[in-house]
């Protein structure tokens, strides 16, 4: 019978408060394990999106938590994030700590380089393969560096003054005294054994032309080798009279009343002054000799048009948005980090403009 033993009672204190003492310290450890930075003013949510929640992740240099950066936020972190992508060639934008669409366009083109899911998040696997000795160098020739960060200082013709594409619609006509920047003949400037020029007085915004020779000569790299431009930039006089041929087409051979005959013809042909090919940042771009729609140049380029900077201006389906009947031909430039991130938004144009009108 040991009830009532002394020793034992005393033993058995001596236990209970070296397990307090061992669970007090542990508890305090606790928070150190798992420490969670938010912001100033943020709200823990389990799914942030565009906020300044942060979510913890391990920070691959230290091994301590390190938050996940996306746009909107700002920091040394996200200065940090910008710095290791610029020494990569990935970021040619100002080290300002401020994840604007370059930071956005250079994490996607990190993650897309490095066969990571390109959705513009810095995440735990992102910044672990980004800050490793196996993080690979954007390839100098894959998308032209220079364009990956909207400049609004720019001032050119086709963009607006916060560095945005111009819209041209229906609704939007570009103004009488439009004038273009810099405009090249494509027969002379373009390497002919890339791109076919179908009419030699074809002209276009050197910028533009410089970009689309990029992505055609990527396109040779992977082994699409035919490429043709039958139209680029277009007076409001050769687009008057594109409308005017088009709409004696469909009264001579349809036999349309000229309202009518109007009315058909608008429905492909846009109005002077609302056509986007008198920016002189569109192309056509055709097979010669073939319906371009579901050739392998037509498949190319819708799914890669948007890393070079192209979007594909009127899509299936955003007809009812753009005014136009599809154009799987008519490839716009604006520049690579609003082309990607349309894409990854899913946007055309005009849902882009109204979104973004003020970055
Ligand atoms: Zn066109």
């Amino acid at each position: 019978m040991h009830r009532g033993n002394p020793k034992a009672m005393l033993g058995l204190i001596v236990c209970l408060i070296l397990f307090i003492a061992a669970a007090v310290l542990l508890f305090q450890a606790v928070p150190l394990l798992n420490e969670v930075h938010l912001t100033a003013n943020a709200t823990p949510s389990p799914t942030p999106v565009w906020g300044n929640v942060m979510v913890v992740t391990v920070d691959p240099a230290s091994g301590t938590p390190a938050p996940s950066l996306r746009s909107g936020q700002s920091g040394d972190a996200v200065l940090n994030l910008q710095s290791r992508l610029k020494a990569l060639g990935y970021y040619t934008g100002e080290l300002d700590g401020q994840f604007g669409p370059g930071t956005l366009a250079a994490v996607t083109a990190f993650q897309r380089e490095n066969g990571l899911e390109a959705d513009g998040i810095a995440g735990p696997e992102t910044q672990t393969k980004l800050f490793s000795a196996s993080a690979r160098a954007l390839m100098s020739t894959a998308v032209p560096a220079a364009t990956l960060t909207p400049d609004p200082n720019r001032n050119v013709p086709y963009e607006t003054s916060d560095g945005l594409p111009l819209l041209v619609n229906r609704s939007h006509p570009l103004a009488d005294n439009y004038q273009p920047l810099d405009l090249v003949n494509l027969s002379k400037y373009c390497d002919s054994s890339v791109v076919r020029i179908k009419y030699d007085s074809s002209m276009a915004e050197r910028e533009a032309v410089d970009a689309l020779m990029v992505m055609l000569r990527a396109a040779q790299r992977d082994g699409i080798m035919i490429w043709q431009v039958s139209s680029a930039y277009r007076t409001a006089r050769e687009q008057q009279s594109l409308l005017d041929n088009e709409i004696k087409k469909y009264m001579e051979e349809n036999k349309l009343d000229a309202q009518n005959a109007r009315s058909a013809a608008l429905q492909t042909v846009a109005e002077p002054g609302t056509s986007e090919h008198q920016l002189g940042v569109c192309f056509d771009i055709t097979v010669p000799g073939v319906s371009f729609k579901g050739t392998s140049q037509h498949n190319w380029l819708k799914e890669h048009c948007w890393d070079y900077g192209f979007i594909l201006r009127y899509p299936e389906d955003k007809e009812k948005i753009t005014g136009f009947l599809a154009e799987a031909w008519h490839y716009r430039w604006v520049g690579v980090a609003h082309a990607q991130r349309m894409r990854d938004e899913k946007l055309c144009l005009e849902e882009y403009i109204q979104r973004y009108g003020t970055w």
